[in-house]
């Protein structure tokens, strides 16, 4: 797959055009940045575990009948996905309160919520990516009625299935972040998930020691990031035992038959 020009350079990932209509690359990179870019750092290996990381997840939802946005991995650190019209909020799912939630509302940082808990966040790095109200997304036409009543039932879904994904893996999903997109398949439109989930959008605790397996440890000099990524990647099964990333070989990309997604 011939790589054309950048699109669009983020924190964490790059976006190049391909020469397939509709389809781009998504390269992870090793960047780290927490505190709206305050805090900045290289972690070398991040990118290629948040590659695989969020290809074995997207690729498990998509099992369960959630349309995503990846096509395939294509090495290392880079995915074919569909070109998506990103919405421009954050959906965040929160399960037990802690971070920004307990800083501003006041919340002990631990508390477990009865029912997982939703929120919107603009996506504006000047504002530093505020919390809004349906009714700001709905006035400002960030994105319509229909459009948020689908992407809530399919991020209850999602917080469902990764809970049990992780669960089953000894590790509590306190919360994550969801970007969602519109694709054209055919002649109609269609919302996928679309961006990553991985330790850099999760926040991911060991179920007995409450060990933190995400970029808290980043945010909070921790140290041992790349080690806890790569716990995650052993305990979801895609990482050989006892390997250290520098001399990780991933087996080939498995490709995805496009129409069927
Ligand atoms: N999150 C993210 N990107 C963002 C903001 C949040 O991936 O730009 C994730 C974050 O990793 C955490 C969850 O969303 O898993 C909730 O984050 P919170 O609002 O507590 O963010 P903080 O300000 O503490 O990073």
């Amino acid at each position: 797959m011939n790589k054309g020009k950048k699109l669009y350079e983020g924190k964490a990932k790059i976006i190049y055009e391909t020469k397939e209509k509709g389809l781009v690359i998504q390269h992870f990179k090793d960047d780290a940045t927490a505190f709206n870019n305050l805090k900045k750092a290289n972690v070398e290996g991040k990118g290629v575990l948040n590659n695989r990381i969020s290809e074995h997840i997207l690729t498990n939802l998509n099992q369960c009948g959630i349309k995503t946005h990846l096509v395939k991995r294509l090495n290392m650190r880079e995915q074919l996905i569909k070109h998506a019209e990103i919405f421009p909020i954050e959906f965040i799912v929160r399960n037990i309160a802690t971070g920004s939630l307990s800083k501003r509302l006041g919340i002990a940082d631990g508390t477990v919520f009865e029912t997982p808990l939703l929120e919107y966040c603009y996506k504006n790095d000047d504002l530093g990516d505020p919390v809004v109200s349906k009714e700001h997304i709905f006035a400002f036409g960030w994105a319509k009625k229909d459009e948020i009543d689908l992407i809530d039932k399919t991020t209850h879904r999602i917080n469902d299935l990764l809970q049990g994904m992780f669960r089953g893996v000894g590790i509590k999903l306190v919360d994550f972040k969801l970007e969602y997109g519109k694709v054209w398949e055919k002649d109609k439109q269609e919302i996928v998930l679309a961006d990553e989930i991985s330790p850099d959008t999760c926040r991911l605790w060991d179920i007995k020691s409450e060990r933190k397996l995400d970029k808290d440890r980043f945010r909070k000099d921790l140290g041992n990031i790349i080690q806890a990524y790569q716990e995650v990647a052993r305990r979801l099964g895609i990482m050989p035992e006892e390997t250290n990333i520098s001399e990780v070989k991933f087996g080939k990309p498995k490709s995805v038959d496009i129409k069927k997604k």
